[in-house]
């Protein structure tokens, strides 16, 4: 029988823990919300502990800002995040410890960007963004096949936009900048801007036109830096599918023809799409960073 694996998606609002294989096999599943570092990692703990399955390892895909560097000292530590009582929390070695299993730890963004990859939006590419436009903005994905890590790991939410304060005195609502990509886009920066929740606010409202208008900008950075294969947007926001559309056509407007790709010129409804694995993708991240962490440890035998 194959061995299943323990997938934590470690969110800033709520933990998701599951037990499962992949898609269409998640065997138990358990959300609860994020309170203190003790209680919600003594919950995660318990509820592999009271399944008593032979797991194979575990995934763990984790708000952040998170230390990725295996030769660190704070390797799987939260790091700098304004969510109280979790700065330094060494998420990853408490797990490990408890659980005695490899496990596998990753940013949130990496985790779904490295479940489209195995099961979904992104299997057969080796170049590509996942973007979550949610509470926050968050962007990982993979170049040539390794996920991106680099000096600490990408921060595409706080890239810096041209900003028209004519057109959108709105000043942004990022703690860090003010006016960067997640401070103008991000659910919170909407629910600011327009004085209601963006699920409330009605598909003709002005607020998805400039909503696109920035999210664009931002693809087209990306597109213009990393050259992914496919850029794939989930979170919160990107459930008004409504924005998908716009965001095609304002990206193909700002490059203006000068990225010479056939998936941007006549195929873009290919090329920015949302997550196959739907509200899935967070905890089979998760479960997919368990797998890699076992084949890791297979290998290394
Ligand atoms: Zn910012």
């Amino acid at each position: 029988m194959d061995r299943v694996f323990g997938g934590i998606e470690a969110g800033g609002t709520n933990f998701v823990c599951a037990i499962g294989t992949g898609p269409g096999d998640i065997r138990h599943e358990i959300e609860f919300p994020t309170t203190t570092p003790d209680e919600t990692l003594g919950r995660a703990i318990d509820f592999f502990w009271s399944k008593d399955l032979d797991l194979a390892a575990i995934g763990i895909a984790s708000f952040g800002p998170v230390d990725l560097e295996p030769s660190s000292s704070t390797y799987g530590h939260i790091t700098s995040t304004p969510k109280r009582g979790w700065e330094g929390t060494d998420i990853a070695g408490r797990v490990r410890q408890a659980l005695k299993l490899p496990t596998g730890f990753d940013t949130d963004v990496n985790g779904a960007a490295l479940g489209e990859y195995r099961w979904g939006a992104a299997q057969g590419l080796d170049t590509f963004v996942y973007l979550t436009v949610g509470t926050g903005i968050g962007g990982g994905g993979m170049v040539a096949g390794r996920l991106m890590h680099g000096l600490v790991h990408p921060e595409m939410g706080h890239i810096r936009l041209p900003h028209d304060r004519a057109a959108d005195p709105f000043p942004g609502s990022c703690p860090f900048h003010g006016d960067c990509l997640e401070g103008l886009a991000s659910g919170p920066a909407l629910e600011a801007r327009w004085g209601r929740a963006p699920e409330t606010l009605p598909a003709d409202h002005a607020a998805w036109p400039l909503e696109a208008h920035y999210l664009a900008l931002a693809l087209v950075n990306l597109i213009c830096t990393l050259s992914p294969q496919r850029i794939i947007l989930g979170g919160g926001v990107m459930k008004n599918r409504g924005l998908f559309p716009l965001i095609r056509e304002k990206v193909q407007e700002l490059l203006n023809g000068y990225v010479q790709a056939r998936e941007i010129m006549d195929e873009i409804e290919g090329f920015v799409v949302p997550p196959a694995l739907g509200d899935q993708a967070g905890v089979l991240g998760a479960i997919a960073l368990a797998a890699r962490a076992a084949e890791n440890q297979a290998r290394q035998r």
